[in-house]
């Protein structure tokens, strides 16, 4: 699985930490952060992390890397 953020439509609404924090958190200065590939047993929380995104900034892809 591969997970990208389009950091130009992130606005750190924070909604996406909530959902799934095992892989979306926040730097010291508050910007988002992610594993970009994350293990498949992710793949739920990542869907349900892009699926709350309010501007869709997240993309989950299912492919392998
Ligand atoms: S939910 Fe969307 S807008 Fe909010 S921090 Fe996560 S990626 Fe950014």
């Amino acid at each position: 699985m591969r997970i990208t953020v389009d950091m130009n439509l992130c606005e750190s609404h924070g909604q996406c930490v909530f959902a799934a924090p095992e892989i979306f958190s926040f730097d010291d200065d508050d910007h988002l952060v992610y594993e970009s590939a994350p293990g498949d047993a992710l793949l739920d929380r990542a869907e349900k992390a892009a699926a709350v995104c309010p501007v869709r900034a997240i993309t989950v892809s299912r492919a392998a890397a």
